[in-house]
């Protein structure tokens, strides 16, 4: 262990505990200080929900790094200017932080990385935010994957291979040494015009942002809720025998997909932004498996094995924008480069306000809009809708979601609008849901469908999923804007001509 003053810069692991970078720092010295950043490069996309998610997290991030000794610095400013600056003013010799998977931040990173080491600064980096590192798994002829169920199984049989009971090595740093604020003074004197210290935390209006959602969003701040929000989804004492228990684990396979059931983890923030880690995530799961495995119950061990390839659907989007970083940029299968999409700024406004007149598509929306998040199955029928019915780029549908989203991340949000676009890696060429019979399957008794648009919560259950309503019950709710079955023949009659075309151009 030497003295050398170091930083530990937090982006997207919000937490000490399990903190790959955080703890391996830790290890090399113990005159360590943390530090978040508010870049203004990253605010602008970011959304209102998120932002209160990372600054609820920040004020308990700030106590725990109190707790062991030391503190959390708080920056306002580009890193590539403030970080040198900051480096200078106490004098640190060694930067440490875990990778982003985002190709831009990639990209600033390995600047700032030079300009670090050209002024004396050692930067250590590592990979934190995945099981698997990304780029590690590849096919036998070792190139990248492209398709999900192969990757999962190899992942796997990679994965297999580490004893999943000891994949946390790492606990939370203690006993650091807290950095002398006048010694900062001082030494600041010179940069101090330049470096945007702030003295306390700020709050979402003082960053012009504003988030009413804070009390039904259900992913909850903090590396604490996200522990407990585990361990309530895993819990081992649970009576399993009782199948109506719809936030566990042990009935994630029969629970999932229905939208008014609290039947997932509600941990996408807390992955997104690394209050949780998600090495303890899987951990969990794989306590949970045992207890399923001995008490012999066929329906928890497939619940389980589910909720774990959720995880390896993580895992694999991760390394498809790690190892096609293009896929940031636009469609991963080229012909749909330059489909004539109509873009009706009309119809763009009505999906984001939930006011498409079909219920399950604006109930949907409404629940993102209120509350920063959205149900799986949810953001699968309306990114159909919006891509397949309202024929609008399926890139305005991913802006809008990271623009609202509390786990709004650029793979797993990037990986999900290409698959319902049928423009990403699936092998499947053209996927269209048909939402009345989407809404019959997952909301069957139309609670959901009620609970967001109150408008229809007297309307009969059979009219409100076929979105027969009347006139006099519709209550101001309006028409739909389409016709689902007309637009879906439209649709297919475009998508057939534009092909043809293609492929006769190509002949030619
Ligand atoms: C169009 C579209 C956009 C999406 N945008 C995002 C996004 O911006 N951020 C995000 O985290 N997820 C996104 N997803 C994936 C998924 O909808 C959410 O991860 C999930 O709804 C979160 O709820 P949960 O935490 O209760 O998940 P659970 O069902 O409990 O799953 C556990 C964890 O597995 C991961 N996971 C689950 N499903 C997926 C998936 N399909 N792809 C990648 N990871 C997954 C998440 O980290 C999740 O927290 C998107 C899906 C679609 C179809």
């Amino acid at each position: 262990m030497n003295n050398k003053r170091s930083i530990f810069w937090h982006r997207k692991d919000l937490r000490i505990e399990d903190n790959i970078g955080l703890n391996n720092c830790a290890k090399i010295t113990s005159n360590l200080t943390g530090l978040y950043i508010f870049d203004p490069n990253v605010l602008k996309y970011i959304s209102s929900a998120q932002l209160w998610f990372i600054l609820e997290s920040l004020k308990e991030l700030k106590s725990n790094w109190q707790s062991i000794g030391s503190d959390l610095l708080l920056l306002k400013g580009d890193p590539i200017q403030e970080l040198p600056y900051l480096c200078n003013a106490i004098k640190a010799e060694l930067i440490v932080w875990n990778k982003c998977i985002e190709p831009s931040l990639i990209e600033r990173d390995q600047k700032l990385k030079n300009i670090l080491n050209r002024n004396g600064v050692k930067v250590n980096e590592y990979w934190d935010h995945l099981l698997i590192e990304p780029g590690r798994i590849k096919t036998i002829e070792n190139s990248k994957f492209k398709v999900y169920t192969p990757f999962m199984r190899k992942w796997k049989s990679n994965f297999d291979s580490h004893n999943s009971e000891e994949i946390i090595t790492i606990s939370k740093p203690k006993n650091l040494k807290k950095l002398d604020k006048k010694e900062l003074n001082t030494n600041t004197y010179q940069f101090r015009s330049r470096l945007h210290l702030l003295n306390e935390l700020p709050d979402l209006q003082s960053l012009g942002f504003d988030f009413k959602g804070s009390s039904i969003c259900p992913c909850r701040p903090g590396e604490n809720s996200a522990r407990e929000q585990l361990r309530v989804f895993c819990d081992e004492s649970l009576d399993k025998t009782k199948i109506k228990n719809f936030n566990s684990i042990f009935n994630y396979g029969r629970y999932r997909d229905i939208p008014s059931f609290k039947g997932t983890s509600y941990l996408s923030a807390a992955l997104a932004l690394g209050t949780l880690s998600p090495r303890i995530a899987w951990n969990q799961s794989y306590k949970a498996s045992l207890m399923a495995l001995n008490d012999k119950d066929t329906n928890a061990i497939e619940s389980i094995r589910i909720w774990q390839n959720e995880l390896i659907w993580r895992e694999f989007y991760n390394n498809a924008i790690y190892n096609f970083p293009e896929l940031e940029k636009g469609p991963f299968r080229r012909k749909w480069d330059n489909f004539p999409w109509e873009n009706n700024p009309l119809f763009l406004k009505s999906w984001k306000e939930g006011l498409t007149g079909v219920p399950i598509i604006d109930a949907a929306i409404r629940e993102l809009n209120s509350s920063g998040w959205m149900h799986n199955r949810c953001r699968m029928i309306v990114a159909s809708f919006l891509v397949k019915d309202l024929i609008c780029n399926w890139q305005l549908g991913e802006e809008v979601f990271m623009s609202k989203l509390v786990d709004g991340d650029l793979a797993a949000n990037n990986g999900g609008w290409q698959w319902s676009a049928s423009s990403g890696m699936d092998a499947k060429p053209l996927r269209i849901f048909n939402p009345y019979t989407q809404a019959k399957k997952f909301d069957p008794e139309g609670i959901y469908i009620r609970y967001w648009v109150p408008e229809l919560k007297n309307v009969n259950t059979k009219d409100l999923l076929n979105g027969e309503i009347s006139p006099l019950e519709r209550r101001g709710y309006p028409e739909p804007i389409v016709a689902h079955k007309e637009q879906q023949a439209y649709f297919k009659e475009i998508y057939n001509f534009y092909v043809m075309r293609n492929a006769s151009k190509s002949n030619n």
